[in-house]
């Protein structure tokens, strides 16, 4: 049999399958233009040929929509689109080609061209979540979200293990349980939040890295035990970090609901602002425990951007001016997006707008 002819039936046989199951559409990719090296022209011509049979032997068939779907990968998937083009219009079908986009190419880290990237991006959840896949952008997930857009999730044991291991190493007392949560409105304004500090990052200059920045201790001890799986998924370049947070046992419904909202806060030691911390030890200092002895910590993503060190109790409303250190300046344009307290036995980090943080995981514990 010609190898033309063996292209024709499969497409026929795949399309009496369909119809069998009373199957209303079905999409083919560009068959016989890969492994087979098809001319694009021959590939095309077949397999319309098989649909348009099909058509005409089987009007009463369940199949109303028939897509090709050119793969934008290869380099000659523009010449695979147009002799399908050519061919439907000449058989007086006419084509609808609604080409995606070829796949764009990511910039390399490190690179200006990244930090557009990541600014430019329509981003999607985190690939690792569960109930809000990584399938779908979070656009789409919230669009086509009805009601609670908030999951509470277990982890696998890897996670687990990387978080007990930040959260024993650092102070923290027994673990109960870890959970996730998944609420896609609350991290898709934490992502546009560091979108906004991955452009302000390319059109003025990079955010300074943490351990960089004059009077630092060094780097977020937490980065030193969460396992690399997890760290991966931070952006350095804008301070993105994996921070402890306690709380009230009775806010944490709130809080994975709405997110962390400075203004209920009260004011702490540098004003009144979200305060996390590297270690389990210290943000313990902020819970309470419910009747069964238990207290709830959360291990937050906090975009700390550009980072202002003090090393004096000052109480902010805000972060200061980038030029002048003034809380208050209305000359500059620019303001720190984070304070970080370097006094005291352990760092404190500040965050005064509540998008810069996302309450990814809960520890429970005794
Ligand atoms: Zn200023």
């Amino acid at each position: 049999m010609l190898p033309e002819k063996i292209l024709q039936n499969f497409v026929t046989k795949c399309l009496v399958e369909a119809n069998k199951y009373s199957v209303k559409s079905i999409v083919f990719p560009a068959l016989g233009t890969g492994f087979l090296k098809f001319p694009p022209k021959t590939a095309a011509s077949n397999v319309i040929k098989a649909i348009r049979d099909f058509q005409m032997n089987n009007v009463q068939s369940t199949v109303k929509t028939i897509k090709i779907v050119i793969f934008g990968g290869t380099n000659d998937w523009t010449s695979i689109e147009q002799a399908y083009v050519l061919e439907l219009n000449s058989t007086g079908q006419g084509a609808t080609a609604c080409a995606a986009p070829p796949p764009q190419k990511i910039p390399g880290r490190g690179t200006r061209a990244y930090l557009a990237h990541k600014y430019q991006e329509d981003p999607r959840p985190p690939s690792y979540w569960t109930h809000f896949k990584s399938n779908q952008t979070i656009k789409d997930w919230n669009t086509s979200q009805k009601g609670n857009p908030c999951k509470v999730t277990s982890v696998d044991t890897k996670t687990y293990q990387s978080i007990a291991k930040a959260f024993t190493s650092t102070g923290g007392s027994t673990i109960v349980k870890i959970e996730r949560v998944e609420n896609i409105l609350l991290y898709e304004k934490y992502i546009q939040e560091c979108q906004r500090t991955f452009r302000k990052a390319f059109v003025t200059q990079l955010c300074t890295p943490l351990q960089n920045v004059k009077k630092s201790s060094g780097p977020a001890l937490t980065l030193k035990y969460l396992d690399q799986e997890m760290t991966k998924n931070l952006h350095e370049e804008i301070n993105e970090f994996y921070l402890f947070h306690g709380t009230k046992v009775n806010a944490v419904d709130v809080i994975i609901q709405q997110g962390l909202d400075s203004r209920l806060a009260s004011s702490g030691l540098l004003g009144t602002g979200v305060y996390t911390a590297e270690t389990a030890s210290k943000s313990a200092g902020y819970t309470d425990q419910n009747k069964n002895g238990e207290s709830k910590m959360f291990l937050m993503r906090v975009c700390l951007g550009d980072i202002f060190i003090t090393t004096q109790m000052t109480t902010f409303r805000r972060p200061p001016c980038m030029k002048c250190y003034n809380e208050t300046c209305i000359k500059h344009p620019e303001l720190f997006d984070s304070v970080v307290a370097e006094f005291g036995s352990r760092r404190e980090f500040v965050v005064y707008d509540r998008c810069k943080c996302y309450p990814e995981y809960i520890i429970t514990y005794k």
